[in-house]
């Protein structure tokens, strides 16, 4: 949540469709996993300027001169010019609007570096800001902001900014989007294209900027670079921005009230929140660090432990995330955000006075010096030892910090403590009272109650004075005998020291074990000499996969333990060492990493906790409701559902999240029990132990698993591979409407699939990909205007290749039908761009590539992680990035032309799945009866465990709130479609649209195809 526009340009396609199950890799990783030898060069710029000071009758303005900026300059006129450079050159580029500062940022080779600062300067030299762009980048703003509409954490933002005193800065509406920046100035007779140019002559102002280089360079070059290219920034010597006058910002009878609000998620939360003065000018001291800390803290005596022991939370958040809404200069919010079960809803007012007899015992016992030390360490420690950043992301950070902090402290200003102050920490606990709390509860059982809509996101929601009971309880609380300081923490490390080791000279991991129930690899750290490792094992069981009950059950086992987990593994979250549980194809991974030191004591004490596994079945019944409730909170996001549908077509056996929805409904808690009895009889472990342990060490991990875990043998032929369809050569399409009946986004992925891969047709499919993405970016963005996302992807589907290409719209503004016409097009447009590709242009790119493909790691995680996924898909193909890097020589651009024209055109399997929004013609066509807008009129309580039958007639969503309660207690689960059985629900594809085959039934379509075998990528 960076800013009101985090993720600008979609050019990180991997975040959106990379394969968690591990069963699909988006090939193209080079943000996250390849580096170069060389690394990348990096610039980031901060204006002291955000929507803070937007007009107050142009509502985003600054959002939409950030955007505007991007359109072309006097000196490079071409819209999207510095894209364009930046894709070609292997880089990316990002920006984003806060409250109070917009940042710039790219990365790109460092022989282009001088050239790109020089192109990216005239954004803030002499942009054009063309009427005609403005017109059009105004709907990308727009699908932005109708992008992250469904977003409960935006949402609650906007609802807190109607609690601000009037005027305020807070009370703004920052995203902006078609209504405020074109509608309404429209109608007022405003010229936006004037303001927006003002808007820049004022703020876009060098006096307010800050940048950040980060390049091989040395640092005269450097400084040399940046006085030539950037002393063109225009200065107006004006005085900066200054809300000093806001203050109090909360300071009104709206903030002091108890709010509901129904969610877009299924959740049930609380959230205390309190305003309090600007906390910038004690950053080093950080006392609401210090207090979030212990508030958050999930340990013996923590506020936490007491209410999970009730089985009234699962989950607690507590401090400032320091992003501009929370940490400003007119105000600092401290929020407790509490995940209740039902029953915690039900016990809410406990719930909330457990926090507020915490904060009093803290202000009884005052600041606590030892506490403070210890957070103090952790963080020295953390710093000392941090692995290195990407560039990219480390100069947005610096470029910010020095907005904030003194010279000296641009690097640590917001990471260190640097001193313990009693009185500054007494001061900010002090200020957490009762009496200044504001209270939010958000449920969807909240649907009758809230019959207000907040102006922009239109939420459902209600306020109401706290009641006088609760508040005339918390006048005199009681001591709690349960809740005390948490102990001292024995995870924190103390030898740092580097281990000696056998192995020298190997640059890949070596098998150092290998039985029938196990195997272990083993890399000593030769390259960072750091006193940290990396743990993973894959515990493969024959028992997972074959129904959607046994995904289920490992879903419910993974979710209880980390919950057995956190009040003995906290301690070492909080001291860097990292546990990680993943469900896989064929059973779950356990990861740890962090300091060497300790990480064994973590490593067993997970282990004993699976050894030892225990439920009860009050925490059984809760778990399943919240994974139940994350199931829904899956599909309800059309992007995840395509890639679940997509997903669920391709691979020959798969169960969809809808799937597991309804294979969860009748699971009772000795099904678990009975499922952890057998899972751990018959397990193969694969583990990879890379850092700094001898050898001897790595095969202690595998010891103490093995014994604990009591595993015997598992004949391979128990545990297959996985196997993919074959699309038939046509175009198939599967379409069928979102879950959140209230959204209109669109989803479209059309795949075109190829055929088992290697790695010269890997590299071949990986560079195209790479070529596609501006151009499609411009045509489907820019000029087409169909959203905010669209991005190809590489697909390496088990190993079956193919590629996709993506698109996010708006239903109101494009029916699917429209918008897969468009992307065809660009298809087409592509074409021709290939086709008129120079040869030095080709080799440009290939040149581009191979040097990401170069890359150094910037830490050990990055190798650990590119070799644990040669041992999972079971190729153990350490080498081969090198291999990929030989291939890209290889091939030539006739080639590429020609594999290309023939998976796009003359022999192309395409199935394109498309999920429609709400709104748009399309969904219109198939509504049935009894259907209506809102979500919560579903509700399934008697239509049975596995019922097919749903679609009996329902309550409105004008139903009295008694009513639902009854219905609750009846089925024992809160109201909402949330917990009916989804289905998809197909809608129909016009003839002329498909030339193969409409996909109506899915398991039908596929009974149709033909199998590929098992498929390694490994020559
Ligand atoms: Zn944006």
């Amino acid at each position: 949540m960076v800013g009101f526009c985090g993720d600008d340009k979609p050019g990180r396609p991997s975040g959106l469709s990379s394969g968690d199950s591990g069963r699909e890799h988006p090939v193209r990783k080079r943000q996250k996993t390849v580096r170069m030898k060389e690394k990348l060069s990096a610039a980031a710029l901060c204006v002291g300027v955000g929507s803070f000071s937007d007009p107050p009758d142009l509502p985003g303005l600054a959002h939409y001169l950030e955007h505007m900026v991007f359109m072309g300059s006097e000196k490079y006129p071409d819209e999207n010019a510095f894209d364009v450079f930046i894709k070609k050159h292997g880089g990316s580029d990002n920006a984003s609007t806060d409250c109070e500062r917009t940042v710039f940022q790219f990365e790109i080779q460092r022989k282009f570096f001088r050239e790109a600062l020089d192109r990216w300067a005239q954004f803030f030299i002499s942009p054009l800001l063309k009427a005609d762009s403005l017109e059009r980048e105004v709907k990308a703003v727009d699908s932005e902001f109708q992008m992250n509409l469904p977003v409960d954490s935006y949402r609650k933002q906007q609802l807190f900014s109607t609690m601000a005193k009037v005027g305020h800065p807070m009370a703004k509406f920052m995203w902006g989007n078609l209504a405020s920046l074109q509608q309404k100035p429209s109608e007022q007779g405003i010229n936006v294209h004037q303001r927006l140019g003002e808007f820049r002559r004022t703020f876009y102002s060098a006096q307010y900027m800050t940048l950040a280089v980060q390049s091989a360079e040395t640092l005269d070059t450097l400084e040399e670079w940046v006085s030539e290219v950037f002393s063109a920034v225009p200065n107006n010597g004006c005085p900066a921005p200054n809300f000093d006058d806001y203050k109090d910002t909360f300071d009104t009878p709206n903030f002091y009230k108890l709010y509901k609000m129904v969610p877009v998620k299924s959740v049930n939360q609380l959230e205390i929140t309190w305003s309090l003065p600007c906390q910038m000018k004690h950053y080093r001291v950080k006392p609401l660090h210090y207090l979030g800390w212990l508030l958050g803290h999930e340990g013996k005596g923590s506020v936490f432990n007491l209410l999970k022991k009730n089985m009234w939370a699962l989950g607690l958040y507590a401090g400032n995330n320091e992003l501009g809404f929370e940490h400003n200069t007119t105000n600092a919010v401290f929020n407790v955000i509490v995940v209740l079960t039902d029953e915690g809803l039900r016990n809410v007012k406990e719930v909330i006075t457990v926090v507020f007899q915490y904060i009093q015992m803290l202000q009884r016992l005052g600041p606590c010096r030892r506490v403070y030390q210890e957070i103090q360490t952790i963080e020295d420690k953390d710093f000392r030892f941090k692995d290195e950043t990407d560039p990219i992301d480390y100069v947005e950070n610096v470029c910010e910090n020095m907005q904030l902090y003194p010279p000296q402290h641009y690097l640590t200003g917001d990471i260190l403590m640097f001193q313990y102050d009693e009185q500054v920490l007494a001061e900010a606990q002090n200020l957490l009272t009762p009496d200044r709390a504001s209270l939010l509860l958000v449920s969807p059982q909240f649907t009758a109650d809230c019959q207000l809509r907040e102006l922009w996101f239109e939420t459902p929601y209600c306020v109401s004075d706290i009641p006088s009971d609760w508040k005339e309880a918390w006048k005199d609380l009681l001591e709690n005998p349960e809740l005390h300081l948490p102990a001292e923490n024995r995870f924190i490390a103390k030898d740092f020291s580097l281990k000696e080791h056998d192995l020298k000279d190997s640059k890949y991991p070596v098998k150092i074990l290998d039985t029938p129930w196990s195997r272990l690899w083993y890399r000593p750290d030769t390259k960072f000499h750091q006193p940290k490792a990396y743990v993973h094992f894959y515990l493969k069981s024959p028992l997972i996969g074959r129904t959607p009950q046994s995904v289920v059950l490992l879903d419910l086992f993974l979710n209880i333990l980390a919950q057995n987990l956190t009040a003995v593994a906290y301690d070492a979250d909080v001291a860097q060492l990292v546990y990680k549980f993943v469900a896989e194809d064929s059973g779950m991974v356990i990861k740890v990493s962090g300091f060497s030191e300790k990480l064994p004591l973590l490593f067993e004490t997970i282990v004993d906790y699976m050894a030892d596994f225990s439920v009860t079945e009050e925490m059984f019944d809760a778990v399943k409701t919240q994974l139940r409730r994350s199931y829904y909170n899956h599909v309800i996001k059309p992007m995840q559902l395509v890639r679940d549908v997509r997903l669920s077509i391709l691979e020959k056996v798969k169960w969809t999240t809808l799937d597991k929805r309804q294979a969860m409904r009748p699971l009772v808690r000795d099904d678990i029990l009975q499922f952890v009895g057998q899972f751990r009889r018959r397990l193969y472990v694969e583990g990879l132990v890379q850092g700094n342990y001898t050898r001897q060490e790595a095969l202690q991990f595998e010891e103490y698993l093995v014994r604990k875990l009591c595993c015997s043998p598992v004949p391979q032929n128990l545990l297959p591979g996985l196997r993919v369809m074959q699309i038939p050569s046509g175009d198939h399409v599967c379409r069928f409407k979102s879950f959140h009946r209230s959204d209109a986004n669109s989803v479209i992925t059309n795949y075109y699939q190829s055929r088992p891969g290697d790695i010269h047709r890997l590299v071949l499919m990986e560079l195209m990909v790479m070529l596609m993405e501006e151009p499609c970016f411009d045509y489907l963005r820019t000029q087409e205007q169909l959203g905010y996302a669209v991005f190809p992807t590489c697909r390496d589907t088990a190993g079956i290749l193919g590629f996709s290409v993506t698109v996010q719209t708006q239903a109101t503004n494009f029916s699917v039908t429209e918008a897969d016409a468009k992307m065809e097009k660009f298809l087409e447009e592509f074409d021709k761009i290939l086709k008129n590709m120079t040869e030095e242009n080709f080799s440009a790119q290939v040149t581009a590539l191979v040097t990401l493909k170069l890359c150094a790691d910037l830490h050990l995680g990055e190798e650990v992680d590119r070799n644990w996924e040669k041992i999972v898909d079971q190729t153990y193909l350490f080498d081969r990035l090198e291999r990929e890097i030989a291939a890209l020589h290889e091939f030539s651009l006739s080639e590429l032309q020609a594999w290309y024209r023939e998976h796009a055109f003359t022999d192309r399997h395409k199935l394109s799945i498309q999920v429609v929004g709400e709104g748009g013609s399309e969904s219109l066509t198939k509504v049935r009866q009894g259907q209506t807008e809102d979500m919560e009129a579903d509700d399934d309580c008697d239509s049975g465990d596995e019922g097919e039958d749903e679609e009996d007639d329902e309550e409105d969503d004008d139903s009295e709130d008694e009513e639902e309660e009854e219905m609750e207690e009846d089925c024992q689960e809160a109201n909402g479609m949330d917990e009916a059985d989804l289905q998809l629900e197909m809608l129909p594809v016009e003839e002329e649209e498909a030339a193969g085959t409409n996909i109506s039934d899915i398991p039908a379509f596929k009974r149709g195809l033909t199998v590929f075998p098992v498929t390694h990528i490994t020559s």
